[in-house]
């Protein structure tokens, strides 16, 4: 069996923790300079043994940012990781520059809905949004990237570019709702890296600067798979008009503090599945709680492969934080399952991580007050590796990378 079809043969790897670390281990020697000169390339599904294929479980915390970059630095080194470390970097980037922005979330989710009013009124408009996340445009490669991603969950970084740019230059739609089209079928579906990543392509993230498709690059980085006719793509791509500036950056919030031996319910959402390390040693936690349905991440229906993707990893996380701390792991629909649950096991506190800017921030927010409304004291904590990288966010990922060698430093990454 080749390199690249035992690669295949376990992607994407099951949504759980201890697949998302057999990944990471499999990978590790390819996290060097075959990923800095190869990364670019898109094999086709079929060979993903260029890139780690991790951000599903990177994105639902299965796997930590800080377990890649060791990882990488423990196989290459730090000049021979620096590429792969800088990558794994661009998602904190985002997540940081999304945390101190959180109207561009709020933004973005105002213009969907109005995308969405306008769709249901414009039958032209909605017939060729149709034509596109049908994969029926004519354009072969981007119809082959709209099955690929609904059957599969995901698409390569070059791909999602490239489809965002066709999406916006050439079939001349909302990036919205492309945006939207993403996140609920992307396993890896993120609002920061997704939401900056379509901003990026569409001149909105670094002001008048665009991603323009190119039918030679196309034709070169998926080595000859798809080779469009020029003519088929557009031929300029002119940033998309700035309706409100992004702001100011505002200050991180720091995450609570968690005082030990309180009787405490754990409370796990998507955003971080790894309980385990958030520093709670020996604390009394009476039961987890977690909501058995992913949040909704967009206008409709999510796709299929990302809701079970989700799912499953919530399951992976109850199970894995009952058996460490031997208590039950109870599926709550809302804020009175949980605060039943608390009460039920006499706890009167509730620990859970902090809450990316995105729809698990959303729904959590009103649970959150529900929780606190019902007497019970809700501390939300803050990852070290997001409280040392976010504050850099402040300007462009160059800015940000020179901090990479310090904060690693000052998380104890060697
Ligand atoms: C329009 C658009 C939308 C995107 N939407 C998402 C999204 O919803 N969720 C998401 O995780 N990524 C998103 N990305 C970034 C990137 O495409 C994916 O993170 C990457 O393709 C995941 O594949 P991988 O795990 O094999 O990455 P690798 O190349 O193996 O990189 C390792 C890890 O680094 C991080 N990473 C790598 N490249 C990027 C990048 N450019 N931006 C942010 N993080 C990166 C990921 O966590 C990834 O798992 C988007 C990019 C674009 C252009």
């Amino acid at each position: 069996m080749s390199q690249a079809d035992l690669f295949a043969s376990d992607l994407p790897p099951e949504p759980d923790r201890e697949s998302g670390l057999k990944r990471v281990e499999a990978f590790a020697a390819s996290m060097g300079r075959a990923y800095a000169s190869k990364r670019n390339f898109d094999f086709g599904p079929q060979d993903r043994s260029n890139i780690s294929c991790l951000s599903p479980h990177i994105r639902h915390r299965l796997v930590l940012e800080s377990e890649l970059a060791q990882a990488a630095l423990s196989a290459h080194g730090s000049e021979g990781a620096e590429k792969f470390i800088q990558e794994v970097c661009w998602r904190t980037y985002w997540k940081g520059w999304l945390e101190m922005r959180p109207s561009v979330w709020s933004d973005y989710k105002a213009e969907l809905a109005d995308a969405l009013n306008v769709l249901a009124e414009d039958g032209v408009l909605r017939q060729r949004y149709a034509t596109a996340i049908e994969g029926r445009t004519g354009i072969a490669c981007f119809d082959a990237w709209t099955a690929e991603l609904i059957e599969t969950g995901y698409l390569h970084n070059h791909a999602r570019m490239w489809f965002a740019s066709i999406w916006i230059f050439t079939l001349d739609l909302p990036w919205v709702l492309g945006a939207d089209f993403f996140l609920r079928h992307l396993m890896d579906g993120d609002p920061a890296s997704n939401t900056l990543g379509w901003r990026w392509v569409g001149g909105l993230q670094t002001v008048g600067k665009t991603y323009l498709a190119r039918a030679s690059n196309i034709e070169k980085f998926t080595e000859g798979r798809f080779a469009p006719d020029p003519q088929s793509l557009a031929s300029s791509a002119p940033p998309l008009p700035v309706h409100r500036p992004a702001p100011e950056p505002s200050a991180i919030v720091p995450g609570d503090r968690w005082t030990e031996g309180r009787p405490a319910v754990l409370w796990l959402h998507e955003d971080d599945l790894h309980p385990e390390s958030w520093g709670l040693g020996a604390a009394d936690i009476r039961c987890v709680v977690f909501r058995p349905d992913p949040v909704s991440r967009g206008a409709s229906k999510p796709g299929e492969v990302a809701w079970r993707f989700a799912t499953q990893a919530l399951e992976d996380g109850a199970q894995r934080a009952s058996n460490l701390w031997g208590v039950q792991a109870l599926a709550c629909q809302d804020a009175s399952d949980m605060i039943a649950a608390a009460h039920q096991n006499g706890a009167t506190h509730v620990v859970t991580q902090r809450p990316f800017q995105g729809p698990v921030a959303d729904h959590a927010q009103p649970v959150q007050e529900a929780l606190e409304a019902s007497g019970l004291r809700v501390a939300r904590l803050t990852r070290d590796w997001d409280q040392a990288f976010h504050p850099y966010a402040t300007k462009g990922f160059f800015k940000f990378k020179t901090a990479i060698p310090d904060v690693f430093e000052r998380l104890g990454l060697s």
